[in-house]
């Protein structure tokens, strides 16, 4: 899963990216209103984190070009304690939900993880197929109870497959949710990382297969 934070508070935002980066998403980050935007319309995200208060562009003129170019990414925004007008102003432009400053990392998490949540059926935070189950709070895969060992990519790739259970995912759409704009993204890292999967998984009945030309499909072996 993608993120995009936009802040102008450089310590809270770098302390916001390395904390999402540490729970497995890919962050971009920006700086002002203008970046943010730039970002948001050439690359896919999950989800945003917005400040309201940001330089060239505010938040809420972020928020309104994004709804503008019919952009459906969910947005939680920041605020400051005192401002309600600012709260319903941004909630009317389509934001999903907001937190006020100074607000709790864990608080913040816990609701990143309700909204992704919430475009997938069942909005359950475990995830299950056959007998893999995949806890999104804790970050963890078991099978008959049993951890398996993943790399952070490798949960994200069977965190989205598992969100699209049915569904054929293509490598760019891989690509996309996976990696941040400064990261080394290659289509051969997403082979290995599927055919480490493959194996991990194997317990549980379930496979992942490669449809020519178009992607991976999660299925039962
Ligand atoms: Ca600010």
């Amino acid at each position: 899963m993608r993120i995009l934070i936009a802040e102008d508070d450089e310590v809270l935002r770098d302390g916001l990216c390395r904390s999402m980066r540490q729970s497995g998403y890919a962050v971009d980050c920006a700086g002002n209103g203008k970046e943010a935007v730039q970002v948001l319309l050439d690359e896919l995200h999950d989800l945003v984190i917005l400040d309201l208060g940001l330089p060239k562009l505010d938040g809420m003129n972020v928020l309104k070009q994004l709804r503008l170019h019919n952009k459906q990414v969910p947005v939680i925004i920041l605020t400051a304690r005192d401002g309600v007008e600012d709260r319903v102003k941004g909630l009317d432009l389509g934001a999903d939900d907001y937190l006020t400053k100074p607000f709790s990392l864990p608080e913040l998490e816990a609701r990143v993880r309700a909204l992704l949540r919430r475009g997938q059926c069942g909005a359950s935070p475990v995830l299950t197929y056959g007998a893999l189950v995949f806890d999104s709070v804790g970050r963890r895969v078991e099978i008959n109870g049993d951890l398996v060992e993943l790399s952070p990519r490798e949960l994200g790739v069977m965190e989205i497959l598992l969100t699209k259970v049915g569904k054929v995912v293509s490598k760019d759409h891989l690509l996309e949710h996976l990696y941040s704009q400064d990261e080394e993204a290659s289509s051969n890292a997403i082979e290995v990382y599927v055919h480490r999967l493959r194996k991990k998984i194997e317990a549980a009945g379930v496979t992942i297969r490669t449809i020519r030309g178009l992607g991976y499909l999660l299925d039962k072996s």
